[in-house]
This record gives structure tokens, sequence and C-alpha cells, in this order.
């Protein structure tokens, strides 16, 4: 496909998109995110060799929430390696992202990185030994290089708002502490990881962001081959919380999704596309976005399952 041609079919998905009536519903459980217009959607697709097209809302910024996770899942694996497996599994929960059911009966081990219990485990691994203040500047450094944009922050009310109403994934840090899965006081894993859902980009940011999990010579080589593979294969298969199996079905491609209404998709050895639409769908992953992308793998014929 040329240039032209990856313009026209962005433009014609983000026409579709926000002329279509159900746009899901915005989440409401962080204050300071149901605040924002669901009349929004924006979508950027990044090669691997940096060239970027886009349309819609893609310069717009919002809350990565959940997509962090994958950046955070990288920056675990490159320090800790497969020790980090001693500590959260790898295999698709079924359950929403923020559920505690499974700790209870699975030994406070979660099932994978990218549910909240997971990520909590993940954020307080990358904490061990360090102060939240030196963890946060790593991962923004990471996710600055990997976008190549120096011009990514954290927003604070999203942050602060979190940790005003952040029972839930609390209640996770001290289930996981109560079972010895957890190094830090919850308090310390907490305000880091609600950090880390704070960071704010536009669509055109995350897709140029995710080209170092696309593979081949031209993608940036921010981690291992190894590690690459081994991330999209848990965003095939847990990116999308309890609703990873329908969009493995819709769009075949790995995805990590997050609240704030953000889908960072990869197309292995080819592209790394993001969406935005604050809209969720009842399994909480943005309804427009996933809709979006189901379109892009069907005219691009992008779906790993050919
Ligand atoms: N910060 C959100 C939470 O922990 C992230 C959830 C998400 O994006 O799915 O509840």
């Amino acid at each position: 496909m040329d240039d032209l041609n990856y313009t026209t079919l962005l433009e014609g998905i983000a026409a579709g998109m926000l002329a279509t009536a159900d746009k899901g519903r915005v989440a409401d459980y962080i204050p300071e995110l149901a605040s924002v217009d669901p009349e929004q959607f924006g979508i950027a697709l990044a090669l691997a060799d940096g060239r970027c097209f886009a349309a819609g809302h893609a310069d717009t910024p919002f809350s990565i929430q959940s997509v962090s996770k994958v950046f955070t899942l990288a920056l675990a694996l490159g320090r800790l390696g497969d020790r980090l497996w001693q500590r959260v599994g790898r295999e698709p929960s079924g359950l929403p992202f923020n559920s505690i059911l499974q700790l209870e009966h699975e030994g406070g081990i979660p099932r994978n990185p990218f549910i909240n219990a997971g990520a909590l485990v993940v954020t307080d691994a990358i904490l061990a030994g360090h102060q939240p203040r030196e963890v946060l500047g790593e991962i923004l450094r990471f996710v600055r290089a990997a976008a190549d944009d120096e011009n990514i922050h954290i927003d604070e009310s999203v942050a602060r708002s979190e940790t005003d109403h952040g029972h839930r994934n609390m209640a996770l840090a001290h289930f996981l502490a109560a079972h010895g899965n957890f190094v830090n006081s919850p308090d310390l894993t907490c305000g880091t990881y609600f950090h880390q859902c704070a960071i704010e980009m536009t669509a055109r940011q995350l897709a140029l962001a995710g080209r170092f999990l696309v593979g081949g010579p031209a993608a940036p080589s921010l981690i291992s081959r190894h590690s690459v593979r081994r991330i999209n294969a848990l965003m095939l298969t847990c990116g999308h919380y309890d609703g990873s199996g329908d969009f493995a079905y819709r769009v075949g491609l790995p995805g990590k999704s997050g609240v704030g209404g953000g889908i960072l998709v990869i197309a292995p050895g080819r592209a790394s596309i993001a969406v935005w639409s604050p809209g969720l769908n009842p399994h909480g992953n943005s309804a427009l976005g996933t809709l979006a992308v189901e379109h892009l793998a069907r005219a691009t014929g992008w779906s790993i399952f050919g």
C-alpha cells in the first residue's frame, strides 16, 4: 500500500467512526476520566521505519491507562528476565480487569501482567530498591525514547483522581502483600502504578512508541527480539481482559487497551497502530477503537492468521 492509500484508508475509517451512533460509555470510576467528551476518535499508523499516517483526533492527548502496562512489562522483562514469571502468570483471566477472585484461589499469583493485579506485581518488581520518582523517570524515558518524542508527560490530575478513588487497586495490592507477592508497601507501588497509568499521549505518539514491538530490521530495537515475540503473544491472548478472545477473533492482531479509550495494536513486521475513542464497550475496551482496527485489519489483510 502506498502513502496516499494509508491516508485515504485512515480518513475513511475516522469518518465512519465519528458517524457511528453507539460510541460506548466513558469510564467514570476515575472521576477525572468521566468528563472526557465521547465524541472523539483518532487513529494513527506508524510503519516500522517511522513513516506515520493519521486521521481524526490523532493529535489530542489522552490518558493511556493500561496501555502503559506494555511499557512496564518491557522494562520488567529487561530487568528480571524469566524470574518475573515466578510472580505472575501468562494465561488469560476471563474476568474483568480489576477482579480479585482468582487471586484468592491461585495463591496470590495473578493470571497475567495485563490485568490490574498482574500489572501491580510488574510495577512492584521494577520499583524494588528504587524510589517511585526514579522508576517513573525510567518509564517516561523508555516511552519517550520509543516515540522519539520528549514531549510526553504524566497528567498529575488524573493520577491524583485515581489515587483518591483507587480502593480496588489498593485492595489488590494488600491481598498480594498478604500472599507474600509484594516487596514494596502497597502505597508506594500503587502510587507509582497510578502515575504510570496517567501518562498522557496522542494516538500519533502512541503509534510511534509502539514500533519497538513491530520487529524486523527497520523497527527501533529497544528490547530483545525474544521479548518482542513474548510481549506480542501476551497482547494477543491477554491484552483486552475478558474481551481478549473477541478482539483476537475480530481483529487477529496483538493489542493492549486502556480505560482511557486507547488501544495499541501491533501488525508484526509491518506497523504499529494506535486508536483512541473514550467510549468503552462492556469489557472496558474502546468501542469505536475496536471497530476501527477490525476495519483496518480487514482492509490491509494484516491479521496474523492470514
Ligand atoms: N488505572 C486503571 C486501573 O487500574 C487502568 C485500568 C485500565 O486501563 O484498564 O483501574
